[in-house]
């Protein structure tokens, strides 16, 4: 561990293993708790936030995109991919890093791996979504896609949602038995109940909650409205991107649906599926008493998640008080020292340079 910098002369770097580190000190649970409330924080100040919906370059196989956000005091943005077929390759389908900045001065204050706190603060909104539209006393949860998400939402439902029993499929039952190993006898999952099902139509049967984190590049038919139970759950988590949807239109005809920020989600959700005017509600206005959320006990909701660039602003900020509360990560030189900063090209003068040049020689003579 190095001491981070917190003068105007460094910006605090955090690795993945910086962030695994602090999640491993302060405990996942509380990590999660941490970034749900962070997160909840900031939908509770919506009005205050500069946004727009997320800029996507797509490819044939998959999309890089970029998620500015600001308000009065800090800018964020995350870079971001999802390329479904990545993990034959040996990649993470989803692999991100972002920044924080100053807005008084436009100072990066922070440059983080956003890979793992992705997945961590994608459990966290899920979680937050669910709190506010499931049945009170949800126990049971499928959960359909066991890659690299899966177990963040797991934890998440477990340690702040109170679910007992997680439903698993996948169809690749190697990503199922990993789940497994990593969690079946994991100190962290005492109580919960992981029950490893042959398809999704099982998985699903009798579930309070049904979370879909599934990663294909197509529009996929994960769940369909049969498989609907009166007062179900929907997390959405996997249909994030034009083109790449797991829900049914007559799921989202069947079910009262929540978004994070409608243009975005109007062109990247399961949304888009459905006609212009298909009405649904902002999370921030239920999390603010604005809009009811769950009209009935027998009404199935569905929180339609893509992932919004105040997520990731929450959880920029979050990591960043971590790790300056507990001495994590180094500080980098990313933007140029200069005695004058109207004088840019002091970095390059030829006589700094010369004297570079004098420097590596006779190093090198030394060397010889
Ligand atoms: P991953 O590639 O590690 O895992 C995806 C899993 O889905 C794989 O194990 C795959 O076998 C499984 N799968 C594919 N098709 C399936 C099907 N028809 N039925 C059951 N399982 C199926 O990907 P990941 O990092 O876990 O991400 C999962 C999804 O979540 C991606 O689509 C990603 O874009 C999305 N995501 C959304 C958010 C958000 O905020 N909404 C955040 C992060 C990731």
């Amino acid at each position: 561990m190095t001491t981070p910098l917190t003068d105007r002369s460094s910006t605090l770097f955090l690795s993945p293993q910086d962030v695994a580190a602090m999640v491993r000190r302060v405990g996942v649970a509380k990590v999660l708790g941490g970034l749900a409330d962070a997160i909840a924080q900031d939908f509770l100040r919506w009005p205050q936030f500069d946004k727009s919906a997320r800029l996507a370059s797509h490819s044939r196989d998959g999309v890089i995109e970029l998620m500015p956000i600001a308000d009065a005091h800090r800018y964020s943005f995350k870079y971001v991919n999802g390329h479904p077929k990545n993990t034959e390759l040996g990649l993470s389908t989803v692999m991100a890093f972002g920044v924080l900045a100053d807005v008084a001065t436009g100072l990066p204050l922070l440059i983080s791996e956003l890979t793992l706190t992705t997945a961590l603060r994608t459990a966290a909104t899920s979680v937050l979504a669910a709190r506010a539209l499931a049945r009170p006393g949800s126990r049971v949860m499928a959960l359909i896609g066991n890659g690299a998400q899966s177990e963040f939402q797991a934890l998440a439902f477990h340690h702040l949602m109170g679910i007992e029993e997680i439903r698993l499929y996948d169809i690749d039952p190697r990503a199922t038995a990993k789940l497994v190993r990593n969690l079946g006898t994991n100190p962290d999952c005492a109580g919960l109940r992981l029950v490893v099902c042959s398809s999704t139509r099982a998985a699903v049967q009798g579930a309070d909650i049904v979370t879909t984190v599934t990663a294909d590049k197509t529009q996929a038919t994960i769940i369909c409205a049969d498989m609907l139970e009166p007062g179900m759950h929907i997390n959405g988590v996997g249909g994030d991107c034009p083109g790449k949807t797991e829900l049914h239109p007559d799921v989202l005809r069947g079910s009262k649906v929540f978004v994070e920020y409608e243009p975005q989600t109007r062109v990247e959700g399961d949304l888009q599926q459905m006609e212009a005017n298909f009405a649904v509600t902002e999370l921030w206005q239920v999390l603010a008493g604005q809009q009811t959320g769950r009209d009935n006990a027998a009404q199935v909701t569905l929180f339609d998640s893509v992932g919004f660039a105040m997520e990731d602003f929450s959880a920029l900020r979050y990591v960043h008080q971590l790790a300056q509360a507990l001495r994590q990560g180094k500080g980098i030189a990313l933007i140029p020292q200069l005695s004058d900063p109207k004088d840019l090209y002091q970095l390059i003068r030829p006589v700094a340079r010369a004297a570079e040049h004098s420097r590596a020689a006779s190093a090198l003579e030394a060397f010889a």
